[in-house]
């Protein structure tokens, strides 16, 4: 209605909007930077980098058992600078790779992968890196010469953190492998209930930021497959359970200054981010199609919160 003819006067050009919590989006390949930078978004807060492995058709075992590291390298780095250029002086976070073992099956090298029972509770994520130095390293090695060659709005993210010593260690790997870890944003994706639980111990350990994958925190809060129909109904973000532990991060992390956002699905839903907003979370990263949607939303919850709290003062 903002734009409509008044009856009081000329038409009312919607300018754009502005909000206090900045809302940020996902890309998932290099090829939607555009798109996604086009949308205005205030940053990228989950660049999916084994989107972009998977698009190479080849796993990173593949790589190392062929002894063609430096390629992996220059295609993972060909793939984020597009990203960062789309994104200039917005940052940018990049997930280090999380693949549970069995969506590497189909690619070259796929036949290396380990079998597992149970891929979503399995080597999968930062746990992976962990034991897998060498992938690790090759990741590490990208973000050093993009940060190096200037791209200073780059930040990295960890998957499926469980334990603050597994971001510490994986601190300490990026340090010997020559990153900047005292300038680089470093931060965890919150997606076990056991590191929201801990959050206040993942503040001390010095994380630069959090954000909710709420994809994996609402079937390992609730345990309930993600992927599963029979029980989809039973998957539930809205769950009591799962607010509880959001609202209470989102305090947390308020509190000691430290940035929390989320990146799941969930973030592009309205419903669920006006609620978030109310929480007091400082970004939200939604699909490209949903930022217009959420960033009306969050501007709207915010003008209601500013509303709500001069009421009370009157
Ligand atoms: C999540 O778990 O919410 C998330 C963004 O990660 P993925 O969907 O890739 O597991
Ligand atoms: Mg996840």
């Amino acid at each position: 209605e903002e734009c409509g003819a008044s009856p009081k006067g000329p038409a009312i050009v919607a300018s754009p909007i502005i909000t206090a919590t900045s809302v940020k989006v996902n890309v998932s390949m290099p090829e939607a930077a555009a798109r996604a930078a086009a949308t205005g978004a205030d940053g990228v807060g989950l660049l999916r980098i084994e989107h972009l492995i998977i698009g190479m058709n080849k796993t990173p075992s593949w790589y190392i058992k062929h002894d063609k590291q430096e390629q992996l390298i220059n295609e993972l780095m060909d793939g984020i600078r597009t990203v960062l250029d789309a994104f200039r002086g917005k940052s940018v976070w990049v997930r280090t790779l999380d693949s549970p073992t069995d969506e590497f099956l189909n690619m070259e090298g796929g036949e290396d992968e380990p079998h597992e029972h149970n891929p979503m509770l399995g080597f999968r994520g930062l746990r992976r890196d962990l034991r897998q130095k060498e992938q690790f390293r090759m990741q590490a090695e990208c973000f050093r010469r993009l940060w190096e060659a200037g791209y200073h709005n780059l930040g990295i993210m960890f998957p499926l953190v469980q334990h603050p010593r597994e971001f510490l260690a994986a601190k300490e790997s990026f340090r010997e492998w020559g990153v900047d870890v005292e300038h680089m944003d470093l931060g965890i994706m919150v997606e076990i209930p056991a590191s929201a639980i801990i959050i206040d111990e993942f503040i001390k350990a010095g994380i630069d930021f959090c954000s909710f994958g709420t994809n994996d925190l609402v079937q390992y809060t609730l345990a309930v497959d993600r992927n599963n129909g029979l029980i989809g109904e039973m998957y539930e973000p809205e769950h009591p359970a799962v607010m509880r532990l959001i609202a209470s991060c989102i305090e947390q992390c308020r509190e000691a200054g430290v940035e929390c956002s989320i990146c799941g699905q969930a973030g592009s839903d309205p419903k669920f981010v006006k609620w978030l907003v109310n929480q007091g979370i400082a970004s939200v990263s939604a699909n490209i199609d949903a930022i217009q949607k959420i960033r009306e939303t969050v501007a709207k919850t915010e003008k209601q919160i500013l509303l709500n709290a001069a009421l009370k003062k009157n």
